[in-house]
C-alpha cells in the first residue's frame, strides 16, 4: 500500500477550498488558523482528490491513515 499525498484544505464550511503553497485560502484570501484546517488525500501520481481512499483516475488505492 501506498502512501497518500496530504493536501490541507479551508476546513470552514462552506469553504473547503485547496490552501496554497504559503497555507493561503484562495477563496477567503487568509490563512485559516489549525481548527480551521483539515487534510485530504490526494493521489500522488494525479494530484487529484482521492474519493474512499481511491483515486478516481488511476484508480490506485491508498493507505487511510492521518499523517
Ligand atoms: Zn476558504
Ligand atoms: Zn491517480
Amino acid at each position: 500500500m501506498t502512501e497518500p499525498k496530504w493536501v490541507m484544505h479551508h476546513d470552514d464550511p462552506p469553504c473547503e477550498a485547496r490552501l496554497n503553497d504559503d497555507n493561503i485560502c484562495p477563496e477567503c484570501g487568509f490563512v485559516p488558523d489549525m481548527q480551521s484546517t483539515c487534510f485530504y488525500a490526494y493521489c500522488p501520481v494525479c494530484n487529484l482528490r482521492l474519493k474512499k481512499m481511491q483515486c478516481p483516475r488511476c484508480k490506485k488505492t491508498y493507505k487511510s491513515s492521518d499523517p
